[in-house]
């Protein structure tokens, strides 16, 4: 048996750091920023939006989604999104917008009204209903 005289796997302190930020980095990167620990400056800035925090916290966002994600904030702060706009939309049957175009098309509503309202707002169209210019909205 060979004994080595270094233990490779031992603790090293002069390595290359890998895997997440250790613990005091965040924390000091939360004082730079006017926080106590990274946990209050997540807290503190769980209402922004990812890059918003990520300015303020001077860290990349992504950083800000983990940090959020281990403090379980990801998703309970998230604003309302599409996809839960168009649900509450839908459950909504005395929103004003029922009945119109934008609840059959922006909100993705199909009921009996809207429905009926795109039937009524595609036929008024010139042209059939083709596929329109593709055109991407921003900060969707
Ligand atoms: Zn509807």
């Amino acid at each position: 048996m060979v004994t080595s005289g270094v233990t490779l796997r031992a603790s090293n302190p002069g390595g290359i750091p890998c895997g997440p930020v250790p613990r005091h980095d965040r924390d000091a990167l939360a004082r730079a920023a006017g926080h106590e620990t990274w946990q209050d400056a997540v807290r503190a800035t769980a209402d922004l939006a990812q890059q918003e925090a990520a300015k303020i916290l001077g860290i990349s966002h992504p950083t800000v989604r983990v940090w959020r994600k281990e403090l379980g904030l990801d998703v309970a702060t998230a604003r309302p999104d599409a996809a839960q706009r168009r649900a509450e939309f839908a459950a909504d049957p005395a929103d004003p917008r029922h009945g119109t175009a934008n609840g059959y098309r922006n909100l993705g509503c199909r009921c009996e009204r809207c429905t009926q309202a795109w039937t009524d707002y595609s036929r008024t169209r010139t042209h059939p209903v083709i596929k329109e210019p593709t055109r991407r909205d921003q900060g969707s």
